[in-house]
């Protein structure tokens, strides 16, 4: 067998011309039926792939990556991230579910102006394709009127990841808003051709009041063919009710994605898997949050397909591979304690690696109706993909299980390539063009802004919500003065 001459490495400029590229010796996780291939290359033509396996031919002029020791995986997809949020990063660090209720709902969400939902969309648009997160949908309920919407587009527009707007107004009734000529005249402006880069959805939550007024704005979605996300088993906020509701009223199909759905119970669940709906396991949120334990521990039993989401950086993290691991752990953790509370002990974990991967991927894309585009590396799928390869790394070396690397083993700084629609947008670990600085800038204008709005008390208030101190217990083992072991032991060390 003869070895080709290995091509040589790309320039970040070469990008621009819209060559074919060739990742070369990777390991590939396909997500799809041909699973993992050892020393394989994938080859992109345009926005497609058009080529998986060993020793591919490649055109001529053919841009190739050696991907040797990296792992190349389908774009990962977030299915439901506050985008709008992004500019308060880490604001929120130490809020339970009620303080962030009233600092966005209540409060200083309605302070935010247009230029502030267009900051924190850039910012997380930028951190999105930064690491590896090649489509998410932004669940953005701080869209006041439509002027809002369109400054949460533009930031996609300058961007170059997929993103679906998942389009929402928590300050108004969506029965109303799905249903204003405004919102109609939005749509037909922005949404009027297919576009599979740039998609819209309605985002609404529906509380259970007995009347069910939600009603209007499903209604709005199936005439308009949109897909709906709703946070759903909300402890507290949304509950079985909704979906009794939704359920009763005929709403409830595979157009549907169950945010969360953390504290539903099994006729609820049912419901869900009855109808194909898919559910958005948000973990690091709802363990800090509280809006029940983290899910896919009990929709596994329903079989109702799962994806992975982030939820807000304004308490935790936008780190996809961070998403998978909480969400692996907790599954396995709540599997650990039912099994010891019967006095068991589990032998073998149920969830693996590969699943929490393919939730991470496919999962995310069948939640979003693209399952035929993307989610796998496929040939004849739109060309998303990661390449995680870090030489320098001991977290990288070896490679053994190529599912239970990237879930436990990679992080973000490994992130060595990344391809949205068969556009090259980071390379050998740095963004091709798209300069932080610029977007810094608006996000520390719209930071002084809403600080400022604020004052310096309420700012430094809401960081620091009041803690209730956990109740002190007497401690029976301590030893007192004249005790025989505390003299024995003298002061001749
Ligand atoms: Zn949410």
């Amino acid at each position: 067998m003869s070895t080709p001459e290995p091509a040589p490495a790309p320039h970040a400029d070469d990008f621009a011309t819209g060559r074919p590229i060739a990742f070369r010796n990777a390991t590939v996780i396909t997500v799809d039926s041909a699973g993992v291939l050892d020393h394989a290359d994938v080859l992109v033509v345009g926005d497609r792939i058009e080529a998986v396996g060993p020793g591919l031919e490649v055109p001529e002029g053919a841009l190739e990556i050696d991907a040797s020791g990296g792992i190349l995986t389908p774009g990962f997809i977030d299915t439901h991230r506050h985008m709008w949020q992004t500019a308060l990063r880490g604001y929120g660090g130490d809020w339970a579910l009620s303080q962030y209720f009233v600092f966005y709902y209540l409060q200083w969400g309605q302070v935010f102006r247009p230029e502030d939902i267009y900051a924190g969309n850039l910012l997380s648009a930028l951190e999105s394709v930064d690491t590896g997160v090649t489509t998410t949908l932004d669940w953005s309920h701080g869209l006041r009127t439509p002027e809002y919407g369109e400054a949460a587009l533009q930031a996609f527009r300058e961007i170059p990841g997929r993103f679906v707007l998942g389009y929402g107004n928590y300050l108004g009734a969506p029965w109303e808003w799905a249903n204003a000529p405004e919102f109609r005249r939005f749509v037909t402006d922005n949404f009027n051709a297919p576009n599979d880069m740039l998609g819209l959805q309605l985002a609404f939550d529906v509380p259970g009041a007995p009347e069910f007024p939600e009603r209007g704005a499903f209604e709005a979605a199936r005439e308009l063919g949109l897909r709906v996300t709703t946070h759903a088993g909300v402890w507290g906020a949304t509950t079985d009710t909704a979906i009794t509701q939704m359920y009763d009223a005929g709403f409830m199909d595979d157009t549907i994605c169950y945010v969360h759905s953390s504290s539903l119970n099994e006729q609820s669940y049912q419901k869900i898997a009855a109808t194909g709906g898919t559910v958005s396991v948000a973990t690091e949120s709802e363990q800090s949050a509280g809006q029940g334990y983290p899910s896919s521990w009990a929709i596994r039993k329903y079989g109702i397909p799962a994806s992975i989401s982030m939820d807000t950086s304004v308490w935790w993290s936008a780190d996809f591979f961070s998403a998978m691991r909480a969400t692996l752990s907790a599954d396995r953790s709540r599997d650990h304690l039912e099994a010891h509370a019967r006095n068991e002990t589990i032998v073998a974990n149920r969830l693996r690696a590969e699943d929490v991967v393919h939730m991470a991927t496919m999962g995310g894309a069948k939640s979003l109706g693209m399952e035929d585009l993307i989610g796998s590396i496929t040939p004849g799928k739109k060309a998303d993909l990661v390449l995680i390869k870090n030489d320098e790394s001991p977290a990288m070396t070896p490679i053994l299980n190529p599912y239970a690397h990237v879930v436990f083993q990679a992080g973000t700084a490994d992130v060595h390539t990344v391809v949205v629609d068969g556009k090259v947008v980071k390379y050998d670990g740095k963004r091709v063009g798209l300069p932080l600085a610029p977007i810094a800038a608006k996000v520390a204008d719209s930071v002084e802004y809403v600080r400022g709005q604020l004052g310096e008390d309420r700012w430094f208030a809401d960081m620091h919500p009041e803690i209730t101190p956990d109740e002190e217990i007497e401690n029976p083992y301590k030893y007192t003065e004249g005790d025989a072991h505390v003299t024995a032991s003298g002061d001749d060390r």
